[in-house]
């Protein structure tokens, strides 16, 4: 029998499904494919949706990605460092103690110690229970209280821990100890080394790889009707599905169907996750700060982290300049005003990295990401599994970042579409 197959958004999870969905078509709402891996051109260099690099590991996946960037940068070490009240930290603190002054180092390390010989009576409840149990309170309040408030804009108290895994080390006593004492070598970090296309942004690796899949942009999924299995986007086009593969945000997703249980319904209006103001300046002196990216701990602050594009692709980018992608971010729920947010992250990257705000800059543009980074609130897992199972019940089969709300890099979301699509045809 002849299926009629759709998908709903065209980013790596949606290309993941189409490429092994024979015949399928792929709605998008936006103007372009691509999703969080799209990369922006503005005033001639190409700025990405954050600070996305490649540090996938399949060499077959590696060979797709190269083959379809042409020229690619390979860092065998990421340059990484956190700025905290006016000094450089390298990236993660707790590895780097040293870098701290002598009676903050001899609090934080002491703490550390005390916090890893407490044998804790049950698992972590929340992140901040988890923060406290590895790192003690000292770098708890004074980092990743402080960053959790900025980056996730959730207290830690209200978060989960199932996203931990990859992103931030269990600490290692030995390895803490010895960097409060002398200098070590960061190389275990998910990210230690990487690799970013030369030219065309990180949207370079990707582009090839949608050749040949039916992507409809421009379609927003407005409306679903379950019974007659039909959907209607915001540009009046209706399409009838007979398999759907949805990778658009669950809770749009829920809004748009006609007939949802209560229950579903309230569940979806608990999925919380955080938009980005990415601010892209280009400063007209070199060299201004050595790393590939850096954090912002302070509070006072609003950028929350930099990418130092000009010291990963400098051959392709204006000589004499440095080439900052910076990243705001707000919940959900709050609003923001975008120029104002421009000038005070020009205003922070002058006083961080000592150049003239007015003199010294060439270009600002910005992004403005509705949804970044999905929030591990408590019972989110929960919420998406009552959810996404309702759905498969209805015949809509849910996968990647915002199909699961749960994060994924961008190799994990190609495979979460490709296994949803393998699953549909019972591979
Ligand atoms: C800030 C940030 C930094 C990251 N950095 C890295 C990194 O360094 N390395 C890495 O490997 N990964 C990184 N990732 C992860 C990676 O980008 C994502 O996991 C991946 O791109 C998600 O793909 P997806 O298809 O699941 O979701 P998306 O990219 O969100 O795709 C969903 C698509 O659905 C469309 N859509 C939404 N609503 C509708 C609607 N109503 N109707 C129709 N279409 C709709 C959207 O426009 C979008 O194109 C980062 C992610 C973020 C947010």
């Amino acid at each position: 029998m002849k299926h009629s197959d759709i998908i709903l958004g065209a980013g790596l999870s949606g290309l993941g499904a189409a490429r092994h969905l024979p015949g399928s078509v792929v709605y998008e709402a936006k103007d372009h494919p691509g999703g969080h891996v799209y990369s922006h051109q503005q005033g001639g260099i190409h700025y990405d949706e954050g600070a996305h690099i490649c540090h996938a590991k399949d060499e077959a996946w590696k060979h797709e990605l190269f083959a379809s960037a042409g020229d690619v940068v390979h860092m065998t070490q990421s340059q990484v460092s956190n700025w905290w009240h006016g000094r450089w930290v390298t990236y993660p603190v707790q590895n780097h103690l040293r870098d701290l002054p002598a009676d903050l180092r001899i609090r934080a390390l002491t703490e550390i110690v005390a916090a890893q010989m407490k044998a804790p009576e049950r698992p972590p409840a929340h992140y901040e229970e988890w923060c406290r149990n590895q790192y003690g309170d000292f770098l708890t309040e004074r980092f990743y209280k402080e960053y959790t408030d900025k980056y996730w804009r959730t207290p830690m108290a209200e978060m989960d821990t199932d996203w931990l895994a990859g992103r931030l080390l269990p600490s290692q006593l030995e390895r803490i100890i010895h960097g409060a004492i002398a200098p070590l070598d960061e190389k275990q970090s998910v990210f230690s080394s990487f690799y970013y296309p030369a030219r065309g942004g990180f949207f370079s690796f990707f582009a090839k790889l949608y050749e040949g899949v039916d992507v409809r942009t421009g379609c927003r999924v407005a409306g679903v009707k379950l019974k007659d299995k039909t959907i209607t986007f915001a540009n009046g086009e209706k399409v009838r599905y007979d398999r759907c593969i949805s990778t658009i945000p669950l809770n749009d997703l829920i809004r748009a169907i006609d007939a949802v249980p209560d229950a579903i319904r309230r569940d979806a209006e608990t999925l919380r996750h955080t938009q980005l103001i990415g601010v892209n300046v280009v400063v007209g002196k070199p060299n201004l700060v050595p790393y590939h990216w850096f954090y912002v701990y302070d509070p006072d602050i609003e950028i929350s982290r930099v990418k130092v594009l000009s010291n990963i692709i400098p051959d392709t980018l204006p000589a004499g300049t440095t080439v900052l992608q910076t990243e705001i971010f707000r919940r959900d729920d709050e609003t923001f005003e975008v120029e104002s947010l421009k000038r005070k992250a020009v205003q922070e990257l002058s006083h961080m990295l000592g150049f003239d705000p007015d003199a010294d800059v060439q270009a600002v543009h910005h992004v403005v990401v509705s949804h970044a980074y999905t929030i591990p609130t408590l019972g989110r897992q929960a919420a998406v599994d009552r959810i996404a199972g309702w759905l498969e019940g209805q015949g809509i089969v849910t996968a990647g970042l915002y199909g699961r709300w749960k994060y994924v890099w961008s190799d994990q979301a190609y495979a979460a579409g490709k296994e949803a699509a393998l699953r549909l045809v019972g591979v």
